[in-house]
This record gives structure tokens, C-alpha cells and sequence, in this order.
């Protein structure tokens, strides 16, 4: 099998991992949307220069060869599909070219763990080393930390990329074995983790650390992803964790199972966000009884509705924490507000509306000098009465043996 015929099969553009998206490529680039994919760029694009001007990551695999069976995987053990590996020689050149042309911003290295984890990380270093080396390759490169990895493999890997990841895939070590016997999530894969972090400071990532769950696979709860969400931000300094929702593959063990929405992997991207960005607290959350974001309000309204007693608040007092947990406010605008209102007293809801804020969301929130904008209580009432009449989330139900 020429080199051609190996990318064929394992150019990783596959769905289900979010780790390798291109929002830590640096790019020299106006960044667009994160839609790079190919090598080459897309059908019928034979021009490198793209017109989104996007950064374009070559996701690649190194082998889909893989000794493990985890149950969602296309690339588990056993199951019947093409199969190839690259020598680190053959993918530093394909990926060497690939970014001389014009066509690849960065590179996206993974593998399935082909003989055994330390075996799969050194054909991916010996990739990496030959690029940064001997092709001096200066630029973006993300690399996959892979179950079973050796101590001194981590240190490389930290030493030769601006990034890298370590796939969860579940929160808890219960949850882990629902869907692998293989491997285990303490051991082989948090313990990689720690050493990330305990190299940290002698190997700094420009790019930092990620790592990805797949959601609704092993029937955890939202309540169990965010909480390991939130270990991973506090302790171990993650940049990103990425979520993905589960879809099934055939020929796999969950093949019958139901796809999870695509809302519910939404809803977890956003209470992500607010963990990160706006620092709340996993308690201020709104889970349903069963331990679920709901599926048709984003949370950061759900708070809102689950803690009325905290509004309305007044724009020209309020501090910035207060001002960040009103729906329609992010960040940005609280920060502008706070520097509009150093200015003058703030009167008139135009001028939240000027620093950025959605005032159609944040209204029923918002005292102007002493002056309500909305109407607090008719609009939660409104909004509990429309949301009693959808279905709470629920997880879908599994067959017998799944
Ligand atoms: S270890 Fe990775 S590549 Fe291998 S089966 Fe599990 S998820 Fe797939």
C-alpha cells in the first residue's frame, strides 16, 4: 500500500474527536471558521489558498491498529475494516509537503494503540522528531498521549508539541469499564495526566493540555461529566475539554444503540463555557432530578430561573460577578459596562444594548438607576410554564446486554 492509499484510510476526519479542531492552531491567517479539514483541501479544491482563510489542521492517524475494543470505537479490535500504518518516515515527508504547499496549517497526530501503548507513542514520536529535526517543521503540532504511554514518552511528547491530549472518553473508572475491558481510566490514562502536569513547568505547552468525553455512551449523567470537567480545570489546568456525543458505529457492540442528541453535547458545550469563562460554580448549575442539564433552555438561563432571588440587579452598582450571571451579559460586555457606568450613570437600555449585551435576554434582569427593564416576575413565570410542558431529558433506553 502506497502512502496515498494509507491517507485514504487514515485521514482522521472523523467526527467523534473534538480534541484535534483547529481553535489552538496559531495561524498567520485571519481565522474564519474552524472548518479546515483536508489535505489538499476539500473536493474539487486544488488551490491551497483556502477562501475562508481558516487555519487547516492534516488530521492524521499514524495506524488505526488498535488492541483495545472500547465499544463505541470504529477502530477497536476485531472489527472488520481497512486497515493501515504509516512509518514515521512516510508520514514526516507526506505532512512535510503537505505544509511546504501551502495546504496544512498544523498537524493533528493520533493513533490507535498498536501493539501496546509504548509501541503506538514511539512510532508518533519518531514521526514528530523527524519533522521538528530533520525537515525543522517550526509550527503547530498537536499530539495524542496514548493509553499505557511511558513516563519518558509524555516528556517527549511535551518537549516536540505546542499541544497535547489524553481522551477520557468517561468520567468515572465505572463508567470506563462499561465500555472497555482493555484499559483503565485511573491508571492508564489520569496517571498520564498527573505527569502532564507535574512536567508542566519544565515542558511548558504553548497550547496547553485537552482531552474529550463521548457523550452518553456509557450512560453517564451531565452531572458526572462536569464534575470530572471541572477536577480537570482546577487541578490539572486543562485548556479544553471537549465533549461529543455519541453516534453509533456498525459492527460495533452499541450499534443499536440511539444517537445522542446533538443538543445534549450543545447544552454540555455551554455549561463548559460558563465553568470556564465565567468561573460558576458546578452547584449553580440547574440539573434535573436524574443529574441533566435540560435540553430546552441553555443554562446560563437555567440559573437565572433556578436563583430568582438574585435579580433583578442594578447595572450602575452591581459587581462584575453579578453582572456576568445575567442572561444576555457575557464578559465582554460587563467589563464595558463597568467602564460605560465610570463614566455616567447608565439610564437608558439602548446603552446596555451599545456595550454589546442581548437586551432581549437580559431585560427582565436589569435595574437602570432604580428603574426595572422587564418584567422579572411575569417572565419567569412565562418561561417555567412553556418549559413544565416539554419532557425532561431522559436518557434513552437501552437493550438488554448493550
Ligand atoms: S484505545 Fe482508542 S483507538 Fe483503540 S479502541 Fe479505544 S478509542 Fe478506539
Amino acid at each position: 500500500m502506497n502512502a496515498e492509499q494509507k491517507l485514504e484510510i487514515l485521514a482522521a476526519d472523523y467526527d467523534f474527536d473534538r480534541v484535534g479542531s483547529p481553535e489552538g492552531v496559531p495561524s498567520t491567517r485571519q481565522t474564519g471558521s474552524p472548518a479546515c479539514e483536508g489535505i489538499g483541501g476539500g473536493p474539487g479544491d486544488s488551490s491551497p489558498q483556502k477562501a475562508d482563510h481558516s487555519p487547516r489542521l492534516f488530521k492524521v492517524l499514524q495506524s488505526n491498529e488498535c488492541v483495545h475494543s472500547c465499544a463505541f470505537c470504529p477502530w477497536r479490535s476485531g472489527r472488520d475494516t481497512s486497515r493501515a500504518t504509516f512509518e514515521p518516515e512516510e508520514l514526516a515527508t507526506l505532512f512535510h509537503r503537505s505544509h511546504a504547499a501551502g495546504y496544512a496549517d498544523g498537524l493533528y497526530l493520533t493513533s490507535g494503540v498498536r501493539e501496546s501503548g509504548p509501541v503506538g507513542m514511539d512510532a508518533m514520536l519518531q514521526t514528530a522528531d523527524l519533522l521538528r529535526k530533520r525537515h525543522e517543521y517550526g509550527g503547530y503540532l498537536h499530539l495524542k498521549v496514548l493509553p499505557g504511554a511511558e513516563r519518558a514518552q509524555v516528556q517527549e511528547a511535551m518537549r516536540l508539541a505546542d499541544r497535547v491530549s489524553i481522551n477520557l472518553e468517561t468520567p468515572t473508572e465505572a463508567h470506563h469499564s462499561a465500555l472497555t475491558t482493555g484499559k483503565r481510566l485511573e491508571t492508564d490514562l489520569m496517571e498520564r495526566l498527573r505527569w502532564v502536569r507535574d512536567l508542566s513547568s519544565e515542558f511548558p505547552l504553548g497550547s496547553g493540555v485537552t482531552t474529550q468525553f463521548v457523550v452518553g455512551a456509557a450512560g453517564e449523567t451531565d452531572r458526572d461529566l462536569l464534575t470530572r470537567a471541572r477536577e480537570l480545570y482546577q487541578d490539572f489546568g486543562l485548556r479544553r475539554v471537549h465533549f461529543s456525543a455519541f453516534k453509533p458505529v456498525i459492527q460495533t457492540p452499541l450499534e443499536a444503540r440511539p444517537p445522542t442528541p446533538d443538543a445534549r453535547e450543545a447544552r454540555l458545550q455551554q455549561a463548559d463555557l460558563l465553568l470556564r469563562g465565567y468561573e460558576m460554580n458546578l452547584s449553580e448549575m440547574a440539573f434535573t432530578e436524574g443529574g441533566y442539564l435540560s435540553l430546552h433552555v441553555d443554562p446560563k438561563m437555567a440559573q437565572a430561573l433556578n436563583h430568582p432571588e438574585r435579580f433583578p440587579v442594578e447595572v450602575n452598582t452591581a459587581p462584575y460577578e453579578e453582572l456576568i450571571r445575567v442572561p444576555g451579559i457575557g464578559p465582554l460586555s460587563a467589563k464595558r459596562l463597568i467602564g460605560r457606568r465610570r463614566e455616567r450613570l447608565i439610564r437608558d437600555p439602548r446603552e446596555v444594548a451599545l456595550c454589546g449585551a442581548i437586551l432581549k435576554r437580559a431585560a427582565p434582569f436589569l435595574l437602570l438607576d432604580g428603574r426595572a427593564v422587564g418584567h422579572l416576575e411575569q417572565f419567569i413565570r412565562q418561561e417555567l410554564r412553556r418549559l413544565n410542558t416539554r419532557p425532561a431529558y431522559q436518557l434513552p433506553l437501552f437493550g438488554e446486554g448493550d
